[in-house]
């Protein structure tokens, strides 16, 4: 077994403190990786706090992580020591069911295994990436291009395919007028993607604070969602939607602004339920629907698919000490873009 060193938290008002945990030894098809970079989530954010529902405390948060291969199981075929890999929001999941055949392991039927806050197939809770080591089978492990620095590739296992997958699902490209709602750490990726996608991308966020960074991200408009004309201006305008907001809002007030046939995909996941009055969708035969995270298969294709394009994520690069300030600059929307954790400070 190895002993990381982490991070973790004991409970929804409490502060993040130094702790180890254990690794477990290798099977046969794992991997075992140094964490080099961890990016923080505003999921990470709700299940520390308790927000999603009960939490088996402590909790060691991360899942957008990125780092080095140092050992690898016996029967390994797709990695070698030295390797440069990252892993995301998921660590394993059942492999037969019919979703799971299909690549799109996130929906596995017998539900997946989170990288944190989840049980793992041997019984044991899973702890994420706020540490110095992780096991994963091989099958959940993706291999970071060479020209993206693992810096940058944390993000991307979490904000960057949480916003391609249904960008890509929902067919964002050259024709398409695509609204980005909120531009965090999922936002300013929609936005950097959809754009590479060829859509004409229009970011709706709360102010016009962040506008030079938005148009600067690929975004062709740029609105503040606090000016009612806003609402107004856009009537009708967008096929497709991408709802990155972490908090309860007016759905109906979005519906509004999605042409006939146009779809609101919701990925931000606030814990009280959005209030949907039907009459906004039936009226233009548009669609609400939800996207969650993406395939192993898919996420690979994300990772290639930004190396080619040159994106990366904007982000800010913290010591582990400072995990509790950055999750309130994160409640605050005060974040450009993703904070991620150097890892060596741990
Ligand atoms: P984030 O960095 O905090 O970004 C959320 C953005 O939403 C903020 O920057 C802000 O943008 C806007 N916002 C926040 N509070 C708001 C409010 N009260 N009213 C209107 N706008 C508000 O969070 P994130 O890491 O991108 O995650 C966003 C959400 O996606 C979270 O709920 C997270 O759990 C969820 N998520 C879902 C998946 C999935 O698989 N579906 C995966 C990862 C994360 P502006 O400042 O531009 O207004
Ligand atoms: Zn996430």
């Amino acid at each position: 077994m190895v002993t990381a060193k982490a991070r973790a938290v004991d409970g929804p008002d409490k502060s993040f403190y130094e702790t180890e945990i254990q690794r477990r030894d290798l099977d046969i098809n794992d991997i075992l990786i140094e964490i080099k970079i961890s990016g923080i989530c505003h999921s990470d954010i709700h299940t520390a706090h308790g927000e999603w529902g009960p939490v088996n405390y402590p909790l060691v948060p991360g899942h957008e992580i990125a780092g080095i291969v140092t050992e690898v199981g016996s029967n390994v075929s797709k990695y070698k020591v030295g390797d440069r890999v990252g892993v995301g929001c998921m660590v394993d999941s059942c492999g037969e069911c019919k979703n799971c055949q299909k690549g799109e392991e996130q929906y596995c039927l017998k539900g997946n295994v989170p990288t944190y806050a989840g049980v793992d197939k041997y019984g044991e809770p899973t702890q994420g990436g706020y540490a110095t080591h992780i096991v994963v089978t091989e099958d959940f492990v993706v291999r970071i291009p060479d020209n993206i620095e693992l810096d940058a590739a944390a993000p991307l296992l979490c904000a960057g395919i949480t916003t391609y997958s249904p960008l890509n699902h929902w067919g964002a490209g050259p024709g398409k007028k695509v609204a980005i709602v909120g531009m965090g750490g999922l936002g300013h990726m929609a936005v950097k993607i959809a754009s590479a996608m060829g859509a004409e991308v229009t970011v709706l966020s709360q102010t016009l604070s962040k506008k030079e960074d938005g148009l600067e991200f690929g975004a062709k408009e740029y609105y503040a969602t606090s000016d009612p004309e806003t609402f107004s201006k856009l009537a009708g305008t967008f096929d497709l939607i991408i709802n990155t907001v972490s908090a309860k809002i007016d759905m109906d007030a979005y519906f509004s602004l999605l042409t006939l046939d146009g779809t609101l995909v919701n990925v931000g996941a606030p814990a009280e339920p959005l209030a949907v009055n039907v009459f906004s969708l039936i009226g233009h035969r548009r669609s609400f629907a939800g996207s969650m995270i993406g395939g192993i298969r898919e996420t690979q294709e994300m990772l290639d698919f930004c190396a080619e394009h040159n994106i990366a994520p904007k982000i800010e690069v913290i010591s582990a000490d400072r995990i509790d300030e950055a999750y309130e600059r994160v409640l605050a929307s005060d974040v450009k873009y993703r904070f991620v954790i150097d890892i060596s400070t741990m």
